[in-house]
């Protein structure tokens, strides 16, 4: 039994919903407040640069009910934002000037967009994406014909790209850096993610940099660094996000951009926890490190859980994420600057969603890192030889003759 009896949590996205579960799979039986400044329930946001776009009446994004948050035994606050907490006094004050205590607090605040003030100064015509309203407010505005450009040719700027051409935009991408999802993906593999929007008909530049931008009647006008002029009827931004780590900051927290944690997810008060996109945790090189995954939210939201509940931690997975792009399904596993990437099948991009293969990341001839193309089924297979540092064999591996799970004992 433990004898805390509350535990509030302040962010209700999928690390303040994961918690709630993890809390309840532990054992944990005190009172869970959770309090979101989201009118919403808890929902997921990866199909808010697809599905909620592209089928917007037929997808459902909620993580937890109200019966099932009821059944859980879960008092939500929605609507209201924290203020302030009192680490010493062990409570939160709300927008109204409310006051809740807790024995245990989680920060799930996730992070925003970065901003770009050049363009939202002209008030109009301009978006980003990161909650359900901003997803919502993109429906009409791509559709057939319009001219969207999108800046930043990472995850949101490529998924959007994808959804833009599903709805026949005419879409220019422009990314900052050499690549697209350079942040997060080895060249080998950014060179087929841009052939794939090219061969889609999207125009991406890279390397290209902004130099100004203004409103001509209902038009956006665009000059690039190179003086160039490009015209659009809007533009969405989706440069990275900034963690919402200002409550943290306000309460004297150990703060380095997100809210440094250790390995336990514990803040640099022991009582107050971060999770999620808005925490870097320690890692076991002795370094911090944040991880804006659907999957390290999750994990992490597990950490705190079984912290708070006295339960050991089970080994952890390589990291994990996905994205879908253009009728492709793309997964990463592991570590994504190996030092080769070997692929298993064939790399064509011409046979676009036809295409199937799958990656070996090797740096000093074991297996760290794994990418999936349309191949769903092998990730488990990638994970187990991550997990277990196995040594890249060619001649087993790259067989398609072979079956991967037959070789991976
Ligand atoms: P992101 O993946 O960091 O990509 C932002 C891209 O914009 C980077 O390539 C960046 O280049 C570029 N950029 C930055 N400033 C720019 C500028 N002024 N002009 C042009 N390009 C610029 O961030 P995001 O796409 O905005 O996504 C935000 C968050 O949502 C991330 O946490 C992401 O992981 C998450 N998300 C995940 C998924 C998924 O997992 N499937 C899908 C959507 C969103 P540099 O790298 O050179 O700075």
């Amino acid at each position: 039994m433990s004898n805390i009896e509350t535990v509030v949590i302040v962010g209700a996205g999928q690390a303040g919903a994961s918690a709630i579960l993890e809390l309840r799979a532990n054992k944990y039986e005190g009172k869970i407040i959770l309090i979101g400044d989201e009118v919403h329930l808890p929902y997921e946001r990866p199909p808010l640069s697809k599905d909620v776009i592209l089928k917007p009446s037929e997808t459902k994004i909620e993580i937890l009910s109200e019966e099932k948050l009821a059944e859980l035994g879960v008092q939500t606050i929605r609507g209201f934002a924290v203020k302030k907490i009192d680490a010493d006094a062990h409570q939160v004050t709300l927008s109204d000037g409310s006051t809740i205590a807790y024995d245990k607090l989680l920060l799930a605040t996730g992070g925003a967009a970065r901003r770009l003030p050049n363009f939202d100064a002209l008030g109009k015509h301009v978006y980003t994406l990161r909650n359900l309203e901003d997803s919502q407010a993109l429906v009409p505005v791509l559709q057939a014909g319009r001219r969207i450009i999108l800046i930043g040719g990472g995850v949101i700027g490529l998924e959007l790209a994808s959804s833009a051409r599903f709805k026949e935009c005419d879409v220019t991408v422009i990314e900052m850096g050499p690549m697209v999802m350079g942040r997060s993906s080895p060249r080998v593999l950014s060179e087929f993610l841009l052939a794939q929007q090219q061969l889609a008909g999207v125009d991406v530049r890279l390397s290209t940099s902004i130099a100004d931008c203004k409103l001509d009647g209902e038009e956006i006008v665009v000059t690039l660094g190179d003086g160039e002029e490009l015209r659009a009827d809007a533009v969405v931004y989706g440069i990275g996000i900034v963690p919402n780590a200002q409550l943290a900051i306000d309460a004297g927290l150990d703060v380095d951009f997100a809210i440094k944690v250790n390995e336990n997810c514990q803040t640099s008060h022991p009582d107050i926890y971060a999770a999620g996109d808005v925490a870097t945790q320690l890692r076991e090189c002795g370094n911090h490190r944040r991880v804006e995954t659907w999957e390290n939210a999750n994990l992490q939201a597990g950490v705190f859980a079984r912290h708070v509940m006295n339960v050991e931690h089970p080994a952890v997975n390589p990291a994990w994420f996905w994205t879908d792009q253009l009728n492709i399904n793309y997964q990463f596993v592991g570590d994504m600057a190996a030092s080769e990437w070997i692929v298993r099948g064939e790399i064509n991009p011409e046979l676009r969603q036809e295409s199937s293969f799958v990656l070996f990341g090797v740096t000093d001839g074991i297996i760290v890192g794994g990418i999936t193309v349309n191949a769903a089924k092998e990730m488990r297979h990638l994970k187990k030889l991550i997990s277990k540092n196995a040594a890249f064999e060619a001649d087993k591996y790259l067989d398609l003759s072979q079956d991967l799970r037959k070789l991976v004992k």
